[in-house]
């Protein structure tokens, strides 16, 4: 009998695949170094339609389907509530943004996803906001901490950290800490800081994103306000500029209040050229699940869905699937 499949990382992406082997009845274990990562520290925000450009993620109602079912799956098993669907408003500074987002409410792909027909709402200080639907968080925290409880609690879940590579039976789950290290070659990851608050003034019936940011409301006057984008110092650090940027996009998006920082953190996206996720064998032996980017709450599920059918079963990407992937 060949050995178990060993999952070296417990992020989003390691967690979700550990969940489809489980599922399979494949026999595995799952290791993490309990240090860093970025999925402890993501807001864990959903959106539909995103960016500057405001387009859709490609393949997003597919991937979105598929990931509510699994998080509901998991929270039923755990007894854990994991997904906290919420409305977005996308709010525009300029006449140039806002003029893209008028004209692309009318395209099909894009009007799916807007409430109230697209139907502008004014908001002080912004020239125009449009409702997204469909959209909401996840809490990847709580998500990521039941899921490595249960898996201790049956003696598949192990602290420790793997340094050997070539081992086929190692499927890398190792987020932006394996790109640094160059097991895909050039990549692009992205530290981002992000700061949780207390603040009564403000609404909370929204997710609010715009002005490069977003503030996310948790309950009990508490958000997640962020993120930077920075490519050069590829550490886990909070800093002071860091903070005050995000202090001052989370005061743009919700006004004026008494606020209190509750948490400052940092991390670093794991992304890769074209910012799109890969899954697949490596040259040197074992397997990979990197690439998340800034999406991994929306894409984790269904990445990790196909690359069990493909480890377990031996069936590949489909054909003209907007992932990559590596060859033997
Ligand atoms: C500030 C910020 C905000 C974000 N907000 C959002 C958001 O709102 N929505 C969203 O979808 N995404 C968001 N993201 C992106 C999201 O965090 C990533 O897409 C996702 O977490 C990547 O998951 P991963 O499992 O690939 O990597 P990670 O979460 O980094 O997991 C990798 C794991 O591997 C472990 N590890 C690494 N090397 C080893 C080793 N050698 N041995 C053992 N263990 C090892 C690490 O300890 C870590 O636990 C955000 C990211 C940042 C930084």
């Amino acid at each position: 009998m060949s050995a178990p499949w060993t999952i070296v990382g417990q992020g989003l992406a390691g967690t979700c695949l550990a969940w489809e082997l489980w599922h399979r009845g494949v026999e595995f274990r799952i290791i993490d170094r309990e240090r860093g990562g970025s999925s402890r520290v993501a807001a864990g925000l959903i959106n539909p339609v995103t960016g500057k450009n405001f387009e859709p993620t490609p393949r997003v109602a597919e991937f979105l389907a598929e990931a509510l079912v699994f998080y509901q799956t998991i929270a039923n098993l755990l007894e854990g509530e994991y997904w906290h669907p919420l409305p977005i408003l996308r709010l525009a500074a300029d006449d140039r943004e806002w003029n893209k987002m008028l004209a692309k409410r009318e395209r099909p792909d894009v009007a799916c996803w807007l409430a109230n027909h697209g139907a502008p709402h004014a908001i002080d200080g912004w020239l125009g906001a449009l409702e997204v639907a469909g959209g909401g968080r996840i809490d990847t925290r709580a998500f990521l901490d039941a899921s490595r409880d249960f898996f201790r609690g049956r003696g598949i879940y192990q602290m420790e950290e793997i340094t050997r590579s070539g081992d086929t039976r190692l499927i890398w789950c190792d987020g932006a800490a394996g790109l640094i290290g160059g097991r895909c070659g050039s990549h692009r990851c992205a530290k981002g800081e992000i700061l949780t608050l207390h603040a009564s003034g403000w609404s909370e019936s929204h997710i609010r994103i715009g002005a490069g940011g977003w503030l996310v409301p948790l309950g009990n006057h508490r958000f997640k306000a962020g993120s930077t984008y920075e490519w050069d110092r590829l550490d886990e650090k909070p800093t002071g500029e860091g903070r005050e940027k995000v202090m001052a996009i989370a005061r743009r998006l919700g006004g004026n209040a008494d606020i209190g920082i509750l948490a400052h953190e940092a991390g670093v996206r794991p992304i890769l050229r074209r910012s799109e996720p890969m899954i697949g064998p490596l040259d040197m032996g074992g397997w990979m699940f990197n690439g998340l980017g800034s999406k991994g709450s929306l894409l984790a599920p269904g990445m990790a869905r196909r690359l069990a059918e493909w480890i377990c079963q031996g069936i590949g990407p489909e054909v003209g699937m907007r992932y990559r992937h590596q060859r033997h």
